[in-house]
């Protein structure tokens, strides 16, 4: 149909962000081609070392899955969506299609090895995550071609991660958020990934910080220069949510409380980690 209808055409997910856009008159598609009416394409899979998720996988459907609970970041970042209203509509494929600077998705899937599923008719080729948000709501996808899947690799043993956002009320995109993912071995951080949310155009990686972690016994200190190559990477602007001061200042204290509760998650700790409202 995409084909048949040409540029014009939008698919329709959970609405949650289109249906707005169209009312506001932003998107004015010609056609919609409604995905919901697909059968099978709502699931999550352990398979393989790996989560795979159905394009049209509700954040709901992914807040209550024990499979999930199992990466901790993922169930953080599925319960923090808006209210239970958007939640229980809006999906992982289109959340990702959709690239707003200020969606938690990327950020939080960002830290992880993710691939999403690019299909056309005939054929389908699977791109990174880095590599499928170019800009903000701008993907590598074709005209012709949909998210049929996302799959997310299975952190090693020793993982924990944590993504915390601030945000004003429930149902409004966070003012600044932090994702982080790391894999200790014993007192060492082995590896590291950072995500930043809502400074900039679209997540931003903080591999300066990434790099003072990673190798590293992670103290009070190396935490504070983390903290500080995270502020000088953020690149957020003014609006109605806060200064680019306040924002930058924010981002910098949501990643030191994420590390504390992604190390404790590593340690074993089962903690609820839940966002801040102003
Ligand atoms: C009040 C409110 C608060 C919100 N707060 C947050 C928040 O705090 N954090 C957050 O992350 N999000 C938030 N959202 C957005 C929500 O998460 C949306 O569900 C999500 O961004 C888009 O998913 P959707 O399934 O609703 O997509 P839709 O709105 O149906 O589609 C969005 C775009 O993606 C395209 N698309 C959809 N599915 C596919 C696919 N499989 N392949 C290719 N293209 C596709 C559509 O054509 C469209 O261009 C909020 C939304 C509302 C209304």
């Amino acid at each position: 149909m995409l084909m048949e209808f040409g540029e014009d055409a939008k698919l329709l997910a959970g609405g949650q962000s289109l249906i707005p856009l169209m009312k506001l008159r932003y998107a004015n598609p010609s056609h919609l081609v409604d995905l919901n009416f697909i059968s099978g394409t709502s699931y999550i899979r352990e398979e393989n070392e790996a989560l795979r998720f159905g394009a049209l996988t509700r954040h709901a459907q992914i807040e209550a899955s024990t499979a999930s609970a199992n990466i901790p970041i993922i169930h953080d970042c599925a319960a923090g969506i808006a209210d239970v209203q958007v939640r229980n509509r809006g999906t992982i494929g289109g959340s990702l299609a959709e690239a707003d600077p200020s969606g938690d998705w990327a950020t939080v899937l960002m830290t992880l090895q993710t691939e999403v599923r690019c299909q056309r008719s005939k054929s389908d080729r699977r791109v990174q995550l880095a590599d499928f948000i170019k800009d903000a709501y701008t993907t590598a996808l074709a005209h012709d071609e949909l998210i049929s899947e996302v799959v997310v690799k299975t952190p090693p043993k020793g993982s924990g991660g944590a993504y915390l956002a601030f945000k004003r009320s429930a149902p409004v995109y966070p003012t600044a958020s932090a994702a982080v993912q790391l894999t200790m071995d014993g007192e060492i951080c082995k590896d590291a990934a950072i995500a930043l949310g809502c400074v900039g155009l679209t997540a931003i990686k903080a591999k300066d910080a990434e790099g003072v972690l990673r190798g590293q016994r992670v103290t009070a200190k190396t935490i504070a220069t983390a903290v500080e190559a995270t502020r000088a990477v953020a690149e957020p602007q003014s609006d109605m949510r806060g200064s680019a001061d306040y924002k930058r200042t924010l981002v910098g204290s949501l990643l030191k409380r994420a590390i504390d509760v992604a190390l404790r998650r590593a340690r074993g700790e089962q903690i609820e980690a839940s966002h801040i409202y102003a």
